[in-house]
């Protein structure tokens, strides 16, 4: 069977890897130079950056992709573990919590708090356990095919208080409001509101000190060259169109010249978008993106120690900021940012005697007001900039600053085809969950599939590799009933 895989995101090389594995002959299209998509890497002068992901969780899920794909991933890729995972510290403080997975460390740090939060911790996490089992192992490892799934589901879901808000739950189990903020603020990497996320989301602190922290040598980078050098891999090849006749998928046609038949395709495509590539009319519910990110990418000529690998910076009025960049669509007037400095762990990454940051602010999604990047870039650089100077105490930033690169909502939007420059796809929200988000099946054209971010069960470089699992099992089975004829089980 000829798959084509559009798009070389996580997803997609997660999905190309399993089919292949499975003995079909796989064609992956990548519109940019190289693959990787949200996981691309930036060099200059000495310099290396991951431009997005950078702090990989639950490896298991990445050793399990290489081994369907009959590949060994300690072969190809070098996991160190992190210990501290990260730290987070407040403006204007000297306060810091480290997030640790040894748990005597983690209720010392606690304590540093609240001794009743320290006390608290082994509650949470038990709490959090059957949400994580059931809700990340259970649901997000199967198809939400049927309304009748989600109804299956729903009912141990709201048993666990898994649909509750994350925050209340948080407050429920935690007093001192930083330690509130840093069981909560997770949801952020995969762009939920940590103030509005369901419980489920908890569960992402949970994995961490299951499965701990890891970094890879040469950054998540070399987790995407790893994946893609087996593959047919074919880079600055835009799909512009996915035919289909009579209701089923027959190949994709390409940019400029050039078309390819397929029995399957793969759309790793923003799911708010792949209707412009079939041409079908766009989805009657309006499904809501996450929030968008701006990016700076710095090159020192000099470290700045009180940097760990993975730190977060928590601004003044954080919940307003929350608030200004997601429901009120607009610049917020203090910055909560994470930066990632991974010299600390390999110092390759940086020049000699350097770092190398990546800098990320959470800014809203173009849908609301439309934000002109070209004139509000360098502002938002500089304010930023200064802030980290003067509120988080890295004094002599933009004076060390030797090579500079940045990211905008426009850029998310140009360059992956991200709806509204969204930067990690639709909102996980209660009602864009699993039966509820677009699904990993076309509803109407056979042969028609989908893998990433906005798909069950999710962003992160789990969840896509996850939603890998999720919707490459539906084409085997698919496969499979076609094979014997029976047409009912959409086949492929
Ligand atoms: C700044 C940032 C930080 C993050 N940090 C973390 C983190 O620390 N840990 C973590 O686990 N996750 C993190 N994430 C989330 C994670 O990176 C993403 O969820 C994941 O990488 C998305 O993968 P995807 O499969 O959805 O593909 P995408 O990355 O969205 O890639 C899709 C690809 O499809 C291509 N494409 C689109 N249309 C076409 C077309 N018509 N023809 C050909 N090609 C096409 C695009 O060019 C792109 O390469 C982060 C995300 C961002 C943005």
């Amino acid at each position: 069977m000829r798959v084509v895989v559009v798009g070389a995101g996580l997803g997609g090389l997660g999905a190309a890897m399993r089919l292949q594995g499975a003995g079909h002959d796989v064609i992956v299209l990548e519109a940019r130079a190289r693959p990787g998509g949200r996981a691309y890497q930036l060099r200059d002068a000495g310099f290396t950056w991951d431009t997005g992901p950078s702090l990989v969780t639950m490896p298991w899920v990445l050793e399990e992709t290489f081994e369907a794909a009959g590949l060994n991933l300690h072969d190809h890729v070098q996991l160190r573990r992190l210990d501290p995972f990260y730290r987070i510290r407040w403006a204007q403080s000297e306060e810091h919590l480290d997030f640790t997975g040894d748990r005597e460390r983690m209720r010392a740090e606690l304590a540093k708090f609240s001794a009743r939060d320290a006390a608290a911790f082994d509650g949470f996490m038990a709490a959090m356990k059957p949400i994580y089992e059931q809700g990340i192992l259970g649901a997000g490892r199967r198809p939400f095919e049927r309304a009748r799934d989600l109804v299956a589901f729903t009912p141990s879901m709201l048993r666990l208080g898994a649909a509750l808000p994350l925050w209340r739950t948080v407050c429920s189990h935690f007093e001192h409001p930083r330690v509130r903020e840093a069981f909560s603020f997770h949801s952020l990497f995969i762009g939920g509101d940590p103030f509005r996320v369901p419980a489920i989301y908890g569960a992402l602190v949970y994995l961490q000190f299951l499965d701990e922290v890891w970094y890879a040598q040469g950054g998540v980078y070399a987790i995407v060259e790893a994946m893609a050098r087996g593959l047919d891999m074919r880079c600055g090849e835009r799909v512009e169109r996915i035919e289909h006749r009579q209701g089923k998928v027959t190949g994709v046609v390409l940019e400029g010249a050039g078309r390819i038949d397929a029995d399957v395709v793969v759309s790793n495509a923003d799911v708010l978008r792949t209707h412009e590539l079939t041409g079908q009319r766009a989805p009657v519910r309006r499904l809501t993106p996450t929030m968008s990110c701006f990016l700076l990418y710095l090159g020192t000529d000099r470290t700045f120690d009180s940097l760990l690998h993975h730190t977060l910076l928590v601004g003044s009025g954080y919940r307003r900021f929350i608030r200004d960049v997601t429901r009120r669509g607009r610049l917020a007037p203090t910055f909560s940012t994470y930066v990632h400095a991974p010299a600390r762990s390999e110092p390759g990454m940086a020049a000699a005697g350097g770092d190398s940051l990546c800098v990320l602010l959470p800014v809203p999604n173009q849908r609301r007001h439309r934000i002109d990047w070209d004139s509000e870039s360098d502002r938002v650089r500089d304010a930023l900039v200064e802030d980290l100077e003067t509120t988080f105490g890295l004094g002599g930033l933009d004076a060390a600053t030797i090579v500079e690169h940045r990211m905008t909502p426009d850029d998310f939007e140009r360059d992956l085809g991200a709806a509204w420059g969204n930067a990690f796809a639709v909102e996980p929200t209660l009602q864009q969950s699993a039966w509820l988000r677009p699904p990993n099946r076309d509803k109407t054209l056979r042969g028609l599939y989908y893998v990433g971010g906005g798909t069950h069960p999710g962003a992160g470089i789990p969840g896509v590799l996850l939603g890998a699992e999720v919707t490459t099992g539906m084409i085997a089975r698919d496969h499979a009933a076609a094979g014997r004829g029976a047409h009912a089980a959409a086949p492929v």
